[in-house]
């Protein structure tokens, strides 16, 4: 009879959706944690696992076991900590406890990744004279390498490669010296740094740590007394564009590593965040010596293993990086910080649909560490849980040096001339700002020339052939492209309908906004980024830092550039249409809305000049324009969260949306409903309210009817687990796909 000692308890990470019970033997047994990666037999394949724990359960005949053929990585690669999140994930976000594991250990780590060894060279402690006097003469080239070696005081581990290439030798002068034992070989482990270049926008800024104000330092001290204090807690940091939310957080990561802790930082989007990046490495790296490991998807898998493993480690005790990191192996941690909480950026749309916000509150409640969530525009979910008591909050109301922000002129675009993508207001402004040499900043959340092609006399609008949306001009390359899914087609000279040569562009994009403007303000110099000109590798940084420089006066762009930035020479920003987000069939629409105007104007007026926003709209009554304009968050938040409550919406109750698709409309309509026949009682008598089974806001996408059902509900552990045996035990058409999506971000 086995002992349980020679038992382990592993989760295999091929989809089995359940733990099993193995064999280790004696050697083996003592080494392998929880948490440890393992090989195993299943079946007659051979797959990885995770130890979830030592022994078993007595549930299957321990001398039938198998037994586990290795240890895959030298250190467990997840803590207990990791263990527990997984499993509430997979409970919470309703999927298996393996999908939860495979994003939280780096494909690279899965693969067995092992640190690159790299061959040193090495001067011999004791040079044999005799020898050395033969070399002079018989092998000169050996006897150039000993000379350089000697030469070298400084250095005295040469990576043969490097070696080889600056003495201009073979490897053969080399192996010959080791033979003779005047040098010594040896293998290290080395370090492919590419923390950040990656990222290859991140700047380098100031180093130098500020007085906070007041309002800063009263914020910082609340959070300390939580750090301090070892316990669990959420601070949310409320504070307006440019108030210093940067410089709070890293007064608290100062206090952490003091005390020997590690650090998350989230950021919505790597790419985006050069300047956070750059700001953390200043302070941290630069001055103290302290590893920023810089988390994101453009690493290779040998810079993510080695980012990875000096987490681990305790090498490195600060990471930044996007939500996936919020999983990080950091040792000891503390804190975690969360900026731009608010961003829909957080939110997973592939399985497991996790929201990294509510998962660093997890994770930080697990782990006994304090969550700093920062944000201008707080979700309406953050602040329901301040009222409710569940978070701190910390207020910076001024921005630094007192700057004000920036006035806001609301246009409203009915009493413009037809059809005019630019007011007169928002021109005229934009040639007194070049008149200047101040700088000016477009946006508008539509990439491409215009938004569709129509035609006047029958009504014909063009729609992409796998998706019910209409195509999206592009006028450098005069196609038609799907911005849903990438269909394109060439632009039709007449109406394909009822050949009128009268079709026309309608709406407009960014492209036609930046050739607009180049005629508005012929001598300035416009630039446009978007995701269409910024595929380029470092195209980004390049014009980022150019317009830096001032040698660009008006900057044109999506969303992607709202975020963060902080050029203090601008002070026009402009927001062409903001109705683009108010129309949009999302309860959230609104609350976009104001956090787009609040961000988008928080770019102006970062200097010692003010800024002025000039917002375009043919609503311009509508509730977040009318706050938005007042610079009225309070007001805001007061009138939605009322609104919210009404309907019994986020963040009064849970959302689970329920995604029905497949090639046929009429079966997915019908199974949806015959789903809702099975389960509406039962979910009736639990409390649960169920709207739909209804077409999706987009019908079609790739071909595939979506239909969707939405569930709410107050409990989401509760209900999950009965709607999923009753999705497992419903017999679902084969031709149809189901996703079940907790707290869904998105709704269209
Ligand atoms: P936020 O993240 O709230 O938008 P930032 O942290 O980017 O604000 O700060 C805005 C600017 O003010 C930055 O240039 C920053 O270096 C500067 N700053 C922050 N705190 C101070 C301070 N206490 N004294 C002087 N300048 C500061
Ligand atoms: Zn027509
Ligand atoms: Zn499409």
């Amino acid at each position: 009879m086995l002992e349980n000692e020679e038992t382990l308890t592993v989760m295999p990470l091929s989809g089995v959706g359940r733990a099993l019970a193995y064999k280790v033997d004696e050697q083996l047994g003592p080494k392998v944690s929880v948490g440890s990666l393992v090989r195993i037999p299943l079946g007659n394949r051979s797959e990885l696992g995770v130890v979830v724990k030592k022994g078993d359960d007595g549930e299957f005949d321990r001398n039938r076991l198998k037994q586990i053929y290795g240890m895959e990585q030298p250190f467990p690669v997840v803590g207990e900590d990791g263990l527990k999140l997984a499993r509430w994930m997979a409970g919470y976000y309703s999927c298996g406890m393996e999908q939860v594991l495979e994003v939280m250990i780096p494909r690279a780590v899965r693969r067995g990744m092992g640190q690159k060894k790299e061959r040193f060279i090495q001067l011999a402690s004791n040079l044999d004279p005799e020898i050395l006097k033969t070399l002079t003469k018989r092998a000169p080239k050996q006897m150039l390498v000993i000379e350089f070696l000697r030469d070298q005081a400084a250095r005295d581990n040469w990576p043969r490669a490097l070696l080889l290439k600056r003495l201009g030798i073979t490897g053969a002068v080399l192996d010959g010296l080791v033979k003779k034992g005047l040098v010594d070989e040896t293998r290290e482990a080395t370090e492919r740094v590419a923390y950040g270049d990656g990222t290859g926008d991140i700047e380098q800024v100031g180093t130098q740590e500020f007085k906070l104000t007041e309002e800063q330092s009263a914020a910082a001290e609340g959070i300390r007394k939580s750090v301090q204090a070892g316990e669990f807690g959420v601070h949310l940091l409320h504070g307006v564009t440019g108030s210093g939310k940067t410089e709070v957080y890293m007064r608290i990561m100062r206090e952490v590593l003091t005390v020997g802790g590690g650090i998350i930082f989230l950021v919505p989007e790597v790419a985006l965040t050069p300047q956070t990046v750059g700001r953390l490495r200043a302070r941290f790296e630069a001055v103290g010596g302290e590893k920023v490991v810089v988390w994101h998807s453009h690493l290779s898998d040998g810079e993510r293993y080695d980012a990875w493993r000096a987490l681990a480690t305790g090498e490195a005790r600060v990471v930044v990086g996007a939500r996936s990191a919020v999983f990080a192996p950091v040792e000891n941690l503390r804190l975690i910080v969360v900026d731009e909480e608010h961003e829909p950026a957080y939110k997973q749309e592939e399985v497991p649909r996790y929201h990294g916000r509510d998962v660093a509150v997890y994770r930080a409640l697990v782990n006994k560490a304090v969550c700093v969530l920062g944000s201008a525009t707080p979700s309406l979910e953050s602040l329901h849980n301040v009222n409710n008591g569940k978070y701190k909050v910390n207020r910076l109301d001024k921005r630094i040096d007192d700057r004000q922000l920036p006035l806001m002129h609301v246009v409203d675009m009915r009493r413009e001339k037809g059809g005019r993508i630019f007011s007169g207001l928002l021109a005229d402004k934009m040639q007194d700002r070049f008149d200047k040499k101040e700088q000016t900043i477009l946006f508008l959340n539509r990439r491409g020339h215009d938004s569709s092609l129509n035609c006047p006399d029958c009504g014909y609008v063009a729609l992409c052939d796998y998706c019910s949306i209409t195509l999206t001009h592009h006028y450098h390359d005069r196609r038609m492209r799907c911005h849903m899914c990438g269909f394109e087609t060439s632009v039709p000279p007449v109406c394909p309908k009822c050949r009128s040569p009268k079709i026309h562009y309608k709406g407009s994009g960014t492209q036609k906004v930046e050739a607009i403007a180049k005629k508005l303000v012929p001598h300035a110099n416009i630039v446009r980024i978007d995701s269409d000109t910024m595929r380029r590798k470092h195209a980004l940084r390049e014009q980022l830092a150019a317009f830096r420089q001032g040698k660009i006066d008006v900057l044109v762009g999506t969303q992607m550039i709202a975020k963060g930035l902080d050029f203090p020479n601008v002070t026009l920003v402009g927001l062409l249409d903001a109705d683009l987000s108010m129309h949009l069939p999302d309860f959230r629409a609104s609350e976009r809305t104001f956090q787009l105007l609040v961000q988008v104007s928080g770019r102006a007026g970062r200097g010692d000049r003010s800024g002025e926003v000039v917002v375009q709209t043919y609503m311009p009554s509508s509730p977040p324009l009318q706050y938005g304009r007042q610079q009225d968050f309070d007001g805001f938040i007061e009138e939605e969260l009322d609104h919210r409550k009404e309907f019994g919406y986020p963040p009064y109750r849970h959302l689970i949306h329920h995604l029905i698709r497949g090639q046929s409309v009429e079966k997915v309509e019908f199974y949806a409903k015959q789903w809702i026949k099975q389960v509406g009682p039962e979910l009736k008598k639990r409390g649960v309210e169920v709207r739909g089974p209804a077409p999706c806001p987009i019908e079609r996408i790739q071909n595939m009817f979506r239909y969707q059902i939405w569930y709410f509900t107050s409990n989401v552990s509760k209900l999950m687990p009965y709607l999923n045996e009753q999705r497992a035990t419903f017999k679902w058409d084969p031709d149809l796909i189901e996703i079940v999506d907790v707290d869904a971000v998105n709704l269209i």
